[in-house]
C-alpha cells in the first residue's frame, strides 16, 4: 500500500481550521470537552484471541521466505494458507488470475477464499493481503532497494489474525453469522520508489482490484474490515480518511468496538492518513463498505506507516504480539456484537 496524496488537502484543511480556530473562530476548549467525552464501559464478548498463536501464524509464513509474485515462496505458503483454512473448517476457494504489473511482468495470482459456516446469509468481509514486496524501495540503505522484504508485518501479520480468528470460531462454535476470509494476492507489487515510471496508485492492490470486479453475484456481506500491518512494535491504529469517507459508520463500530474490548489506547479516536489500499476496489467496484485497519506513526520520520515499512527490517524481530492481540480481539468484538 502507499500513501494518498489526498493527505496533502487533508493537512491544509486541518491547517485551516487550525489557524480559523486561532484567530477565534471556535468556541473554547473547555467548552468543547463534554461533547467529545464518552463514559464506555469494558466488556468483553466472544473467545481470548491468542497472540502466541497468531505470532506463531506470522512466523510459518516468514519461514517460506519472502512470497512475492511468481516466487517458489509464494506458491508454498499459498499451499500453507490454504491447509490451515480448511483445518479450521473453512470451505476454501481459490481464485486464480493472469494480471499484469507496473512493468508489463504476468503476475501469477492467487486470491484465497476461506469461509466460516457458508450456508449462512447474514456474513462480514475480513480481508488482508498476503503477497510480500519484492523490492525493499523504502529502506535506508539504497544498496538493498531491490531486494525482497520478509514482510512479517508487511502482511504476514494480517493473515495470521485472520487464521487465529478462524480456528478460534472453528473451536468455539458460537457465532452465528458467516465470515468470509479473503486472503489477496498481488497488493505489494506497486510501482517501485526508484522506477522511472510515475506511480498513478493504479499498480497496487491488483489482486483486490480483479476480486472486487470477479465476485460471485449476490455476495453482500453486511461490510467488510482489511488487516493491512496489524503485528508491528508501537503501531497504533489512528482512523484511516479514505475508510472515513467509505463507511464511516464501519469506523465508528469498529473504535467502538476498540475501547469495549480493552485495546482503546491502540486505536485513538483520531485521523490518519488517506491510504491506497485493497480497501479501495472493494469499495469501488464490490460497493462493499469496507474499512482499512492500518497503523500510522505521525512523527516516525522513515515513513508514517513505522519504521520497518517497505524496509528489510520488516521481520519477526519487530513483530509485537501485543499489537497482534489489541487488533486480533478488536475484530472478534467486533464480530460478537453483530
Ligand atoms: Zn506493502
Amino acid at each position: 500500500m502507499k500513501k494518498k496524496p489526498i493527505i496533502i488537502i487533508v493537512s491544509l484543511l486541518v491547517l485551516a481550521g487550525i489557524v480559523y480556530a486561532f484567530v477565534g473562530g471556535y468556541g473554547s476548549q473547555t467548552e468543547m470537552l463534554p461533547e467529545t467525552e464518552e463514559v464506555e464501559k469494558v466488556n468483553p464478548v466472544g473467545p481470548a484471541f491468542n497472540a502466541d498463536s497468531a505470532y506463531a501464524f506470522t512466523q510459518a509464513q516468514c519461514d517460506f521466505g519472502p512470497r512475492s509474485m511468481n516466487s517458489v515462496g509464494h506458491d508454498r505458503c499459498a499451499e500453507w494458507i490454504v491447509n490451515r483454512f480448511k483445518a479450521y473448517g473453512c470451505k476454501v476457494e481459490i481464485q486464480r488470475a493472469d494480471l499484469t504489473g507496473y512493468d508489463g511482468t504476468v503476475l501469477k495470482s492467487q486470491n484465497i477464499m476461506a469461509s466460516y459456516r457458508p450456508e449462512l446469509t447474514t456474513r462480514i468481509l475480513l480481508c488482508a493481503h498476503w503477497d510480500s514486496r519484492p523490492w525493499a524501495d523504502n529502506d535506508p540503505d539504497s544498496a538493498n532497494w531491490h531486494k525482497p522484504i520478509m514482510a512479517a508485518n508487511d502482511a504476514a501479520s494480517g493473515v495470521a489474525v485472520m487464521l487465529e480468528i478462524a480456528r478460534l470460531l472453528n473451536q468455539d462454535k458460537k457465532l452465528n453469522i458467516g465470515v468470509d476470509f479473503v486472503c489477496f494476492d498481488a497488493e505489494d507489487w506497486g510501482t517501485p520508489q526508484w522506477a522511472d515510471v510515475e506511480d498513478d496508485g493504479e499498480s497496487w492492490a491488483l489482486g483486490a482490484q480483479y476480486w472486487a470486479q470477479h465476485i460471485p453475484g449476490g455476495y453482500a456481506p453486511r461490510y467488510g474490515i482489511l488487516l493491512d500491518m496489524v503485528g508491528g512494535q508501537g503501531a497504533r491504529f489512528f482512523q484511516e480518511q479514505m475508510s472515513k469517507q467509505y463507511a464511516p459508520d464501519i469506523v465508528k463500530k469498529v473504535w467502538r468496538a476498540a475501547r469495549s474490548a480493552g485495546y482503546g489506547s491502540f486505536f485513538p479516536k483520531t485521523d490518519g492518513g488517506a491510504v491506497t489500499d485493497d480497501h479501495i476496489p472493494v469499495n469501488d467496484f464490490a460497493k462493499i463498505p469496507t474499512i482499512d485497519i492500518i497503523p500510522y506513526y505521525p512523527d516516525c520520520r522513515q515513513s508514517s506507516f513505522g519504521p520497518t515499512w517497505h524496509t528489510l527490517a520488516d521481520d519477526m524481530q519487530h513483530i509485537d504480539k501485543n499489537t497482534l492481540k489489541a487488533v486480533g480481539q478488536t475484530v472478534i468484538q467486533v464480530l460478537f456484537m453483530e
